[in-house]
């Protein structure tokens, strides 16, 4: 499928009803609600007793198992499997013929509560991303029991990453990162390992197209307690999605399209075979992710090479996210890079109109030479 038609399709079914980073219960009870009852069911319930609720599409043979929001706080996936959702249930050609060769099992919120209250964490604050083992939250077993029942063919593990990451030199943002787990502490290849490879390869390809250097590769360290590190072991595909930072864009939609034209082009891969063509080695060609942007650099401060960094917070106020920019106090020489850059050099600079930035964490204002800078900070 070629990218024009991907953005084409990314576009009419963006879901309305979803805008903004942080989705509401309402909003995503009132989505489910529209499903029909013989295509959903409730897989278990979370600390909170909120359902989990898991979508059944298509009538194919090859299982694809799809999970957005293990972390509560990571909304852009879910959002680009709600519009994905919603371009599968129409009756254009391309989506009666995905339906025909693959049985879709979808779990949008597989941690309600975080979800309710915009938390990485579940209401018992453990990272279900590192429960996979012992599985001591319900969540957690309710999602065992999903896979071991299923036996997917392929597993698709929705995420989104902060705006820390980047890739290649000079950076750009890591606006869709990707992951093929580690199954061993050697980090070894096998069958599973390189079909999950090829397939990112593969929806690379699209992506380069449009966000062309912005696709990094995360770190493959393996850890056992990881969701994806333990299915690739037990023999299913794995591929992580990290949805990242693009450019002026704090609300994701954009990325959200990227996330779209990924799954699309994936599964339209698996059902052509198209992806078995392609050399699993390519995929040590995507560059790693690094850790080495901040939201706002202020570089040359006080005519020396000093520079500060602002990163900003995640905070939900009345159903709403805001974005509260603070000072990252140790300023690491790797972190060279700002998705806002600020040249101090030859001004004054003062932050809440002081110049003790020691005694500061959030910031009101920042002005160079006495003059505010035109940034607005708390992001809405
Ligand atoms: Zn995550």
């Amino acid at each position: 499928m070629e990218i024009n038609k991907l953005l084409d399709i990314a576009g009419t079914y963006r879901n309305t009803s979803f805008l903004g980073r942080y989705i509401s219960q309402e909003t995503i009870d009132s989505f489910i609600n529209t499903f029909p009852e013989t295509h959903k069911s409730i897989i278990g319930t979370s600390v909170e007793k909120r359902p989990i609720t898991q979508l059944k599409l298509g009538e194919g043979s090859i299982k694809v198992l799809m999970w957005s929001q293990m972390h509560g706080n990571e909304t852009t996936t879910t959002k680009a499997l709600i519009d994905f959702i919603g371009f599968l249930q129409s009756n254009s050609a391309e989506a009666k013929e995905i339906l025909s060769q693959i049985s879709f099992t979808i779990i949008p919120q597989l941690n309600p509560d975080g979800a309710k209250a915009y938390t990485r964490v579940n209401k018992n604050a453990v990272d279900l991303n590192r429960d996979a083992q012992d599985c001591t939250q319900p969540e957690s077993r309710a999602f065992k029991k999903v896979y071991k029942e299923l036996q997917p063919h392929f597993c698709f593990n929705l995420h989104d990453q902060r705006t820390i990451f980047g890739v290649g030199k000079p950076a750009k943002p890591a606006t869709v990162s990707f992951l093929s787990p580690a199954f061993n502490d050697s980090r070894a290849l096998n069958d599973t390992r390189e079909k999950a490879m090829k397939l990112i390869v593969y929806m690379n390809q699209s992506l380069q197209e449009t966000i062309p250097n912005q696709v990094g590769r995360y770190d493959d360290g393996f850890n056992l307690n990881c969701v994806g590190d333990t299915l690739q072991n037990l023999g299913f595909p794995t591929i992580l999605f990290e949805a990242g930072h693009f450019q002026n864009d704090y609300q994701r939609a954009e990325t959200r399209k990227f996330i779209f034209i990924s799954l699309l082009k994936g599964i339209w891969g698996i059902i052509k075979n198209k992806y078995e063509d392609v050399d699993y080695r390519d995929y040590f060609k995507i560059p790693e992710n690094e850790k080495c942007f901040y939201d706002i650099l202020i570089k040359n401060i006080g005519n020396r090479e000093d520079s500060l960094a602002i990163q900003y917070k995640e905070v939900l106020k009345d159903n709403k996210l805001i974005f509260l920019p603070f000072l990252v106090k140790e300023i690491g020489k790797k972190f060279t890079y700002g998705h806002h850059e600020i040249d101090a050099k030859g001004a004054i600079l003062t932050i809440n109109s002081i110049l003790d930035f020691s005694k500061i964490t959030e910031i009101q204002e920042i002005s160079l030479d006495g003059k505010k800078f035109s940034l607005n900070l708390t992001k809405t």
